[in-house]
């Protein structure tokens, strides 16, 4: 086999520079509903975040290739349009049964590309899976509205109609659970999409394609191309692809929303996050100290609704020690293994990152009564792992606590009253997600009015809304106007027709009024 270039993604330092492999399988492209190989002259390595092992090579594709998937899609487009609410409603119930069916196919697969444990996977699944299941009522969910007699003999109609071809950009952290926000909305609104899963980890996009070639999709409604930035700029330009749902960093967010916007497109970007969780001390104690560590830890803290800021209000402080021992019994391995709790982190930068934000952190002054900077799994010497990391009297000036750690480290920030800590989270820059953990109804409900925080939990961590609701992150972890799914992402999805119509009989006209009509 030909010798291909290595692509370097993020900065790695050279010691954690892994094997590059020119022998391991490729992923390929899904055009027109076939599988394909790429022509690509880059390929990105993809390791299994346990072992660093090559798991797979992911093309770069070339501009030919990105061009015939928006002209596949442009082409199902012209006759999906047309389709019935009910074809698509059936394409969606379909869809729905086969990942249910092959929901532990779809999470060994994660596992292996991303290494969160097996039932996260499946978490990962079903909230994606959740998805497909809420496209499946699409009749109610397109009804337009309409008003009968708003003048003598008219009346007026508005539709929701589709917008053509759509794209999805996505992050490496939900591989099924994020294109399956993405194109089942697209598809059921009478689109056509592009995805371009993570170049980190696309195995579940891949896979979920197969389904839906299974369910007799026709072949170009949706379509596969892979790579990092010249995909990204290739979707952002195209002048065929008319909207990009993006869910990512920061970085490659605003870079996004900024050029898609730039060049007329319909843009929905979800980006960062700091999450905090308000703990006042009549909470449950056992309650709230297991949801934390859940929340906290969950994923190797790398879900962007991970608590990974604690906010202990007043006699709750003295908690600490408790919450440092819940988190010292969590099992850190290999994702696939039996008992695991937490996974390895997605890289060795990524870790790298985690370790020099923690060591920033206790530098300026932060305690670390938790480190897991220096755990060892003895069965996977090789692995991303970081351990649960515990950091203390965080101030909201350090770095530890202005960045997006991404990993499995719980910031504890002290405050006095429960106004002192919403004053904290309401001067932090992001506004994903916050809870509240208390006993008390009217502490909640102050929390609930005052904070500027979009996605509120009370007494729940990761306030994730189901699809009947929609993703509603806010301030800087969202930039656009209509969320992720539920109603909100149905009209990202559609354009509103409106219809006027007068049916008159016996019309007799003697001259014609040239006033600005006003019915
Ligand atoms: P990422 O931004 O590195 O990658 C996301 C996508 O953007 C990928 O498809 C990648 O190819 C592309 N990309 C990356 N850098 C780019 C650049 N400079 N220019 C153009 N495109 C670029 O994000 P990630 O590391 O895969 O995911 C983790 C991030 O996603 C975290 O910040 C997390 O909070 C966020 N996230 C947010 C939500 C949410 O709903 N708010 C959900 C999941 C993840």
């Amino acid at each position: 086999m030909l010798a291909v270039p290595r692509v370097t993604g993020a900065p790695v330092l050279n010691a954690l520079r892994r094997p590059y492999s020119n022998v391991a399988p490729t992923t390929k492209l899904f055009i027109d509903g076939k599988f394909q190989e790429s022509q690509a002259t880059q390929w990105i390595d993809l390791h299994n975040p346990a072992t660093n092992e090559v798991v797979t090579r992911v093309p770069q594709s070339t501009k030919a290739e990105m061009d015939a998937a928006v002209q596949s899609a442009k082409n199902a487009f012209q006759s999906w349009k047309h389709s019935t609410v009910l074809t698509r409603q059936q394409l969606m119930l379909k869809l729905q049964a086969v990942i249910r069916r092959d929901i532990k196919k779809l999470a060994a697969n994660i596992t292996l590309e991303q290494g969160k444990t097996l039932a996260d996977a499946e978490g990962d699944v079903m909230r994606g899976l959740q998805v497909v299941e809420h496209t499946c009522a699409a009749g109610s969910l397109l009804l337009g509205e309409t008003l009968q007699n708003i003048a003598k003999d008219m009346d007026c109609t508005s539709y929701k109609l589709p917008l053509g071809v759509t794209a999805g950009i996505c992050p490496f952290n939900f591989p099924a659970m994020i294109p399956l926000w993405m194109f089942p909305m697209a598809l059921v609104t009478g689109n056509a999409s592009i995805i371009k899963p993570s170049e980190r980890d696309p195995g579940a996009t891949m896979l979920i394609m197969e389904l839906l070639n299974e369910v007799g999709c026709p072949p170009g409604l949706v379509n596969v191309i892979h790579g990092s930035r010249d995909a990204v700029n290739f979707i952002c330009e195209n002048p065929d692809i008319k909207a990009i749902s993006f869910v990512g960093s920061d970085q490659a967010g605003k870079y996004i929303y900024e050029k898609g916007c730039a060049n007329g497109k319909r843009v929905q970007s979800n980006m960062g996050a700091k999450n905090h969780a308000v703990v006042l001390p009549d909470a449950n104690k056992e309650a709230t100290i297991d949801q934390l560590c859940g929340a906290a830890f969950g994923a190797a803290g790398q879900r962007c609704m991970a608590i990974s800021v604690a906010v202990l209000v007043g006699e709750a402080q003295n908690w600490i020690p408790d919450i440092v021992a819940r988190a010292k019994k969590l099992n850190v391995s290999a994702g696939h293994e039996p008992g695991t709790d937490v996974g390895p982190v997605i890289s060795p930068a990524a870790k790298q990152r985690i370790l020099k934000l923690v060591e920033s952190g206790i530098k300026e002054g932060a305690k670390c009564p938790l480190d897991g900077r220096n755990i060892t799994v003895a069965k996977y010497p090789n692995g991303n792992f970081v351990g649960p990391t515990i950091l203390t009297d965080v101030k909201p000036s350090y770095e530890c606590y202005k960045e997006e750690i991404f990993g499995p480290v719980l910031s504890i920030v002290s405050a006095d009253t429960l106004e002192q800590a919403i004053e904290i989270i309401n001067a932090n820059p992001y506004g994903n997600g916050t809870a509240i953990f208390t006993t008390n109804g009217s502490s909640a409900r102050q929390f609930v009015n005052e904070i500027d925080v979009g996605q509120v939990g009370v007494n729940v961590p990761i306030p994730v809304p189901l699809p009947m609701f929609s993703f509603t992150g806010s301030r800087g972890s969202f930039w656009g106007d209509l969320h992720f799914y539920g109603k909100q992402g149905l009209n990202f999805y559609t354009q509103t027709k409106t219809v006027t119509s007068l049916w008159r009989k016996g019309q007799v006209v003697s001259k014609s009024s040239v006033s600005m009509p006003v019915h």
